[in-house]
């Protein structure tokens, strides 16, 4: 390592090399729960040995090329905020912090696109598109945190999936570093017939194929209107059949996220200020004012014909407006609480299974630890949707085996979810939590993955430990 690291400060620099014990603290876990919770009782689940942080892509270069002349392990680190422990530096090694490569390269707002660099704060991108009167339409919870690099890298969604598609619906080009330093970038459309599209292959490969630089998404012009709706469903099936027939019309409304009673209760009830209960949807249409209106209008006659009832359109409205307060206290648990996403996806005719099974594997099962069970659906396609299945074991359990426990609940939910034809969706990635899945999701193909891994990174040293790699 003092090997490395004198030749990692003879090409980056002093400045840009760390591994002050302190600064080192700072990478040794995202936001996953096994690495809070380990990081909190003294034993984290990873910690590196050296940390770079560089401000130019040439930097991530020479930074990958000694660490592979060295073969040490590298973990590309964006905001840190991942769900899964995709960042977690289990093997040790070198993180890579891509916060310093954070310019705006270009807005192209003939062709609606914007190239920037993949350590971007996803917030300030946001916030720069908007003042041009546009938006990139990714809104995830986490955009405060988050970096456009890592939105790719974890392949993940936003709250307005259902229109706009999710981050692998609005990627065109990528630029990426391989392992050993070699830089190479995606043909800059992603509609051409010419041999397989590479740009996918790195969306969703948290970085154990290399090290995204530089991004170019689609964006959209900001919408005129935004209209809001909120909608009580007498039951889950009901609620899906409405919003599945909306959708097979060519609808596309830009937020439909339906709760279940507990979820309802608990999580919208006490974030919009009302209380209510029952499979609750708040809905929101978009774009030109015409459209918006027709759009919305058609969906609501759906809805009543579901049985659905029209409830005060400024809840929905109210929700939108708070839509990023569920993800703090008191709305968002702490330790000692234990809790955890189970985010899987099915056909129509299957999700309705799927839900009960899910609720029978880890509602009732765990009445004894009062575990909490707020599923909501919230990314709808015109095949399927996905459940979003939050448990919250508020007290962690009153025992030592927090651990356990946590990792038992997720088998149990997983299970239960596969059993009733149900696959992971999990759009924040796989991480550690989910590699020990990603055979039962991929069977034979996971081979295949593995085939394109050793070829693109020979000596296993991409983020080791992750995606079942
Ligand atoms: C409160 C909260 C709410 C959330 N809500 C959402 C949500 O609504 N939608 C959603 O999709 N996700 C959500 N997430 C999960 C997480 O924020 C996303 O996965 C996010 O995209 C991660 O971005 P990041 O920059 O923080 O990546 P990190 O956590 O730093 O890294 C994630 C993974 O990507 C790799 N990586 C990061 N940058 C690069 C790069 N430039 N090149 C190669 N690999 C890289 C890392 O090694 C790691 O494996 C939420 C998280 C929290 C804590």
């Amino acid at each position: 390592m003092d090997q490395f690291r004198t030749d990692l400060v003879r090409e980056l620099g002093e400045g840009a090399v760390t591994d002050a014990p302190e600064r080192l603290d700072a990478y040794v876990t995202d936001t996953y729960w096994l690495g809070l919770h380990a990081q909190a009782e003294g034993e984290p689940l990873g910690r590196p040995e050296l940390v770079v942080r560089p401000d130019h892509e040439a930097g991530v270069v020479s930074a990958l090329r000694v660490a592979a002349e060295h073969r040490v392990p590298v973990v590309p680190w964006g905001g840190g905020s991942g769900t899964q422990g995709g960042a977690v530096p289990v093997r040790g090694g070198l993180v890579v912090d891509l916060t310093g490569l954070d310019r705006i390269l270009e807005i192209d707002d003939c062709s609606y696109t914007v190239t920037c660099e993949a350590g971007l704060n996803g917030r300030v991108l946001e916030r720069k598109l908007n003042e041009r009167g546009l938006m990139l339409p990714h809104y995830p919870a986490s955009s405060e945190w988050a970096t456009v690099g890592g939105y790719v890298a974890a392949r993940g969604s936003g709250v307005l999936s259902t229109r706009y598609g999710k981050i692998e619906d609005l990627v065109l080009s990528l630029r990426v570093v391989l392992a050993g330093g070699e830089l190479i970038e995606t043909v800059e459309v992603p509609r051409h017939a010419v041999g397989p599209e590479l740009t996918q292959l790195f969306v969703g490969s948290e970085g154990t194929l290399g090290v995204i630089t530089r991004v170019t998404l689609r964006i959209v012009p900001l919408p005129a209107t935004r209209r809001f709706a909120t909608v009580r469903f007498p039951t889950i099936g009901s609620g899906v059949d409405a919003i599945r027939r909306s959708l097979a019309l060519g609808h596309r409304p830009s937020v439909v996220r339906m709760y279940d009673d507990e979820a309802t209760r608990l999580a919208l009830s006490p974030v919009v200020g009302e209380e209510l209960d029952g499979v609750c949807a708040v809905l929101c249409f978009e774009g030109e004012t015409g459209a918006v209106a027709a759009e919305a209008a058609s969906t609501l006659a759906l809805a009543r014909e579901a049985g659905g009832r029209e409830l005060d359109p400024v809840l929905a409205e109210t929700w939108w407006q708070r839509r990023y307060d569920f993800y703090y206290p008191p709305h968002q648990p702490v330790l000692p609480s234990i809790w955890g996403t189970i985010d899987v996806v099915a056909t129509y005719g299957k999700i309705e299974a799927v839900y009960d099974g899910l609720r029978a594997a880890v509602k009732e099962p765990y009445a004894g630890v009062d575990l909490e069970l707020r599923m909501h659906f919230s990314h709808w396609y015109s095949w399927g949707t996905m459940i979003y299945a939050r448990f919250v074991v508020p007290d962690g359990g009153g025992g030592p085996n927090a651990a356990a426990l946590h990792d038992r609940i997720w088998a149990d939910g997983l299970d239960a979810a596969f059993a009733a034809g149900g696959v992971m969706n999990d759009h924040h990635g796989v991480g550690l939590k989910l590699a020990p899945y990603m055979e039962r999701q991929h069977g034979a193909a996971l081979g295949a993955m593995r085939r394109i891994k050793a070829a693109l990174d020979p000596d296993g040293i991409m983020n080791p430990g992750k995606l079942g790699f």
